[in-house]
């Protein structure tokens, strides 16, 4: 049975995504080297910039928190001091690298069900001049609350800070113009809404900020200027590449171009969030989040207080109907949470709220 993964990723797939991953590939073979620099300059377009603007897109191998740590290793040099805004478990995994890369840091703190805000943003800066780069999440799916990255970008604009945003899950399913929204490093990967397969991370990047990086990355196989020198100077990656997964992301990136751009994207994962809310609703759920600020990728439900509830128990048996839910990650609440992206569409939403139903009972 193909299960459906309601899960912040890795994600239910297309069938031609997965058989585009059915040869065998050489890492210099032409339709490889070909199709790496389609992503890359794909990944550009998709974010509204371009190499002739002064961007580039570079490839790390591995899931996402290594590309997330190639940049904040790379980008933040010896001398800066970073300021990680953190409401949620994704931000607190930029403090945990900051401090094993040994790298200045300070830490502004937000309640988890609260988005950073770029007032507060504002104020820590003015008292805390010392502070050279900013980072945030976008879409932090420990809850799946949205930060407002324009604003907060803004800020940074304003006063002379290099803005580092992690938008792992919501990149391709939301319409990011990153220039527009100020920001320098936007990390992604290939396992989230643009649905491809897992198998690696990429940074998009203001070229002048990427330059400066030179020489000061504090790993080997992180180091984010010499992966992107590596990819510039003969289109290859230094070390062994997710051949099979670089060729299911092309053809997930032609797919999500045939669906009509990341717009209409973000319209069906929309109206799946839309069904899915009114679903649990009926059904009696509650929200943990006040919709104000709750996103359209994924959804953090509480508990119900019926003593009889068993979250393993109410696992299990959706998953032997063919639906993944995933567990939750809050630290005061316990929630569950399900997730609206991948090749999920609303007569499956609908599916998975009857199954709920049906357990339920
Ligand atoms: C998925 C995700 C990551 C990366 O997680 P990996 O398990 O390393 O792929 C990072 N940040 C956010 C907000 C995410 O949703």
């Amino acid at each position: 049975m193909q299960k459906l993964l309601f899960t912040p990723g890795p994600l239910t797939t297309s069938k031609t995504v997965k058989e585009a991953m059915l040869e065998d590939m050489g890492s210099r073979d032409h339709a490889f080297l070909l199709a790496v620099k389609d992503i890359r300059n794909g990944l550009l377009e998709l974010a509204h910039v371009s190499k002739e603007g002064g961007y580039e897109c570079v490839i790390v191998q591995g899931s996402g928190t290594f590309g997330v740590e190639s940049v904040i290793g790379s980008v933040v040099g010896a001398t800066d001091n970073l300021l990680i805004l953190v409401n949620g478990a994704y931000g607190e995994r930029i403090v945990k690298m900051a401090k094993i890369n040994q790298i200045h840091h300070e830490v502004l703190r937000f309640e988890e069900d609260e988005i950073v805000t770029a007032a507060a943003t504002e104020k820590y800066l003015l008292e805390h001049p010392s502070i050279t780069h900013v980072a945030c999440i976008h879409s932090e799916t420990t809850t799946g609350l949205f930060n407002p990255i324009e604003a907060i970008g803004a800020v940074c604009k304003n006063h002379n800070k290099v803005f580092i945003v992690d938008a792992m899950s919501s990149f391709g399913g939301v319409e990011m113009d990153m220039q527009q929204m100020h920001i320098d490093f936007l990390v992604s990967s290939s396992n989230k809404c643009i649905e491809g397969v897992p198998g690696f991370s990429f940074a998009l990047c203001k070229r002048t900020e990427l330059e400066k990086a030179k020489g000061q990355g504090r790993g080997l196989s992180l180091d984010l200027y010499d992966q992107w020198n590596g990819l510039e100077s003969n289109g290859q990656f230094r070390f062994t590449p997710p051949t099979l997964s670089i060729m299911a992301f092309r053809q997930a990136m032609k797919e999500l171009e045939a669906e009509g751009g990341v717009k209409a994207r973000e319209a069906r994962y929309k109206t799946n969030k839309k069904l899915l809310d009114e679903g649990m609703a009926a059904l009696g759920y509650q929200q943990y989040l006040r919709p104000e600020i709750q996103g359209h990728i994924i959804t953090s439900f509480l508990y119900p207080t019926d003593k009889a509830f068993n979250f393993d128990d109410f696992y299990n048996q959706l998953n032997d109907r063919g639906f993944v839910i995933y567990p939750g990650k809050l630290s005061k609440a316990d929630a569950f949470r399900i997730g609206n992206i991948g090749q999920i569409f609303p007569d499956d939403v609908k599916a998975l709220v009857a199954a709920v139903k049906e357990v339920m009972q």
